[in-house]
């Protein structure tokens, strides 16, 4: 069997076999098979996850075929896809229907029931992870049953499998509660990051989707602030878009970052160059300006913590970077979301705001990472189910209300965990 690797290279597997159904039912054949062999099954996306959530040891199912619009009710504001879809599929797809998906994070190569699934999320303090939008899913259960989970059905279900880590079973058809396609008016531009910490408050809630990336070494932050707008779509030019999002974010930044990895002692130096960027302003439909390409790899670790600590948080990160003495060539991403009531959401009871980390592809990063870590679990941080941590069941159990009533749902679903692999014992226990 050919080796299955993520996105970003630290996970791999070779499954001993790969599983393409292209229909509901072959999902169910496909599953019985494997109880039958007393064999482990794990659903895989787009393996945009960084920790081992995704990684598969016995059957490995690709959804890629289950990739279809099932249907659009107009009326309700509902549109039911097949899971497998990616993300950026879906966005188009949904265009084409003058309809939006409310908030999106900053790429769309995921597939839908694997974004979902690790409770992805992108910024906006009125707006929630995507996960919030789920109206309805149907599930096939490691026994081979399918589940219809909704307000109406299996509702317990329905309630925790809205962030299901893939341990509940396999996600065929969602259907979520979308908007009327919109566009966003974008200004991206520099600011001093003592401004945007002590007007933060203000900053998110003035503007839709507000976000920022410090900028390590400097005294700058990279701001972003995208408003839902009537006007037109005015965006630059072509060769302006090109130069800004493919030139500055992906081919000089990945330059930055390679000189970095070869001389470390340089990237303090190079880090002043990233603030120099100037203002952008341009106006495009949501999901174009939600989400862009990249092309630079890299690790990521993110915490979400509660909205109010972000300030003394950030600050004491900013601080041990700079007593450490560690060199960073990339920004440290800010976000926010409001609240919601699924039990592994990592906003779950919480406004939050999110705190990611990355490091360059190649680089170690298990000290800055250990480091930022500690700092963010002082204030009771959520990890991300899909980027590294280093947190077990029992430092989770406590950090999610929920997290029982989950475990609940999982005993009853996958007593045998046949759909459990190491990543998942470690955070769930079994
Ligand atoms: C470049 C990059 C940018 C990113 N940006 C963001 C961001 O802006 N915001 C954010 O929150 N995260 C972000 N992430 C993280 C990413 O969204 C998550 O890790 C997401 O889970 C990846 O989706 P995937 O399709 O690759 O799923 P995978 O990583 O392949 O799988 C994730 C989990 O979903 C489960 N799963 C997949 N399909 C099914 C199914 N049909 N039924 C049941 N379980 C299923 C898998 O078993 C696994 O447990 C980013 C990651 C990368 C690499």
């Amino acid at each position: 069997m050919p080796t299955w690797t993520n996105w970003a290279g630290n996970q791999k597997s070779r499954p001993v076999i790969i599983e393409n159904p292209s229909s509901e039912i072959e999902v169910c054949e496909v599953v019985k098979r494997a109880v039958n062999n007393k064999q482990r099954v794990k659903v895989v996306g787009s393996g945009h996850s960084f920790t081992g959530i995704a990684v598969p040891d016995e059957v490995m199912i690709d959804l890629t075929r289950l990739n279809s619009v099932v249907n659009v009710d107009h009326v309700n504001g509902l549109v039911s896809v097949q899971a497998g879809i990616v993300l950026s599929d879906l966005n188009a797809q949904l265009e084409l229907h003058q309809l939006s998906m409310p908030n999106l994070g900053d790429v769309t190569y995921q597939t839908l029931a694997g974004a979902l699934s690790t409770s992805t999320h992108g910024t906006g303090l009125q707006r929630t992870g995507l996960a919030a939008q789920m109206h309805a899913f149907r599930l096939v259960t490691a026994l081979g049953d399918i589940l219809v989970c909704d307000a109406h059905q299996n509702t317990e279900v329905f309630h925790c499998g809205r962030v299901s880590l893939g341990a509940l079973g396999v996600i065929t058809e969602v259907t979520l509660r979308v908007v009327p396609a919109f566009n966003l008016r974008a200004v991206e531009q520099p600011m001093r990051i003592s401004d945007v910490l002590n007007n933060f408050p203000q900053l998110i809630e003035d503007n839709d989707f507000f976000e920022f990336y410090w900028v390590p070494h400097t005294k700058w932050a990279l701001t972003k602030a995208n408003n839902v707008s009537t006007d037109a779509i005015d965006s630059p030019s072509r060769f302006a878009t090109w130069y800004n999002k493919m030139f500055l974010e992906n081919y000089a930044f990945g330059m930055l970052c390679r000189i970095g990895r070869l001389f470390p002692r340089l990237i303090p130096k190079l880090a002043t160059i990233i603030p120099s960027s100037g203002r952008v302003e341009y106006v495009n439909v949501s999901h174009r300006i939600f989400s862009s390409k990249r092309l630079v790899k890299f690790y990521e670790m993110e915490y979400s913590i509660a909205l109010d600590s972000l300030v003394p948080a950030l600050q004491e990160v900013m601080q041990m970077v700079e007593d450490r003495g560690f060199t960073i060539s990339f920004p440290v991403e800010v976000r926010c979301t409001g609240s919601d009531d699924i039990p592994l959401s990592t906003s779950t009871g919480r406004r939050s705001a999110y705190i990611a980390v990355h490091m360059f592809k190649g680089c170690e990063y298990g000290e800055y990472f250990s480091a930022v870590e500690m700092i963010l679990r002082k204030y009771e941080g959520r990890p991300h189910w899909g980027k590294i941590h280093n947190l077990n069941a029992n430092d989770i159990s406590s950090l999610y209300p929920e997290y029982q009533r989950f475990i609940e749902v999982r005993n009853q679903l996958d007593p045998e965990g046949v759909f459990t692999n190491d990543y998942l014992r470690r955070v769930l226990g079994r």
